[in-house]
């Protein structure tokens, strides 16, 4: 399985948790080498690793809040997310 953008987003999450599979990372920071977009993705996260849960704390830049709310939205519930 090689990831793309399109499943890079979900596989993102999980890798930048510490949650996804060894295999399935492995895979996932190749692309992401190669991949402007998720590696840039990768980056803005990891500056600020709470934003998901204090995101009303901190000020994004439009862009940026534009794509996580997009990705938020189009983003699959899991049972063990917590509730909006
Ligand atoms: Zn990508």
């Amino acid at each position: 399985m090689s990831p793309t953008c399109r499943s890079g987003v979900e596989l993102l999450m999980d890798y930048l948790e510490g949650v996804l599979a060894p295999d399935l990372r492995a895979a996932l920071e190749q692309h992401v080498a190669g991949c402007q977009r998720c590696a840039a993705f990768v980056e803005s996260y990891r500056r600020t690793p709470a934003i998901l849960r204090t995101a009303t704390d901190v000020t994004l830049p439009p862009d940026l809040a534009r794509t996580l709310q997009a990705w938020l939205h189009n983003r699959p519930r899991r049972d063990d997310q917590q509730p909006d």
